[in-house]
């Protein structure tokens, strides 16, 4: 039978070295991933297991393109991270099989009305309108290959000033460690991206701001904030 309309195509992100697209279905992120940022923000870690928060597949905006600063907010951040995207159904996996289900990285930006987060957590509401933002979910091209070693670094540059800089050994839950806890929730599956949490130097976006984020060893991922619609 006909649609009544049709949805908006779903996003698909480019991998370096080859032809085809990595289509995403679903947009997990981890909270509070690196000690420092939780403290930044007044926050205790946990240490025992990582907890979870999710944007619509609606919310991920390819690299590279100008996106308005949203409505609602007048605290609009950026949180720079590293991006998982599964490449195999896990369910229930252990930590030593949580690697064969990574298909490969990339940089991401959780873009964030800090604002409306705050007043979430102060109200025990949930954090959806603080999170789950049009075009929050920034994504650059996927590697495959790459391995999360602890030496290697992570920034974010706001106008060629470094706001972001820390390593991804900072980070409380290693990529396999998140793999497999959030396989004890869902099914998790090809089309399944993680964005593994930001570290310390988060803070506010204006018009005309030019960002870009790095991890080496990726492709950067790239933003312009452009005026209020
Ligand atoms: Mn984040």
């Amino acid at each position: 039978m006909p649609a009544l309309f049709d949805l908006p195509q779903l996003p698909s992100l480019p991998v370096t070295g080859m032809p085809d697209t990595y289509p995403v279905g679903r947009v997990f992120c981890v909270g509070r991933n690196y000690a420092a940022h939780a403290a930044e923000m007044g926050n205790e870690v946990d240490r025992e297991a990582p907890f979870y928060f999710t944007k619509s597949v609606f919310s991920v905006a390819l690299s590279g393109q100008t996106l308005p600063y949203p409505p609602g907010t007048s605290d609009y951040h950026h949180e720079m991270e590293l991006v998982m995207a599964i490449g195999a159904p896990a369910f229930r996996v252990s930590y030593d099989a949580a690697g064969a289900a990574i298909f490969g990285y990339g940089c991401g930006l959780d873009m964030t009305r800090r604002d409306l987060q705050a007043m979430a957590k102060e109200k025990r509401r949930p954090w959806d309108l603080g999170k789950d933002v049009e075009g929050s979910a920034v994504l650059g091209p996927l590697t495959k290959g790459f391995l999360p070693t602890s030496d290697v670094p992570i920034t974010l540059d706001v106008n060629d000033d470094t706001r972001q800089d820390a390593t991804l050994g900072e980070m409380i839950h290693d990529c396999q460690a998140i793999v497999a806890d959030l396989s004890r929730f869902y099914h998790l599956r090809p089309g399944d991206v993680i964005m593994t949490g930001t570290p310390a130097g988060v803070g506010p976006v204006q018009p005309g701001d030019h960002l870009i984020g790095r991890i080496e060893g990726l492709a950067p991922v790239e933003l312009r904030i452009g005026n209020p619609e």
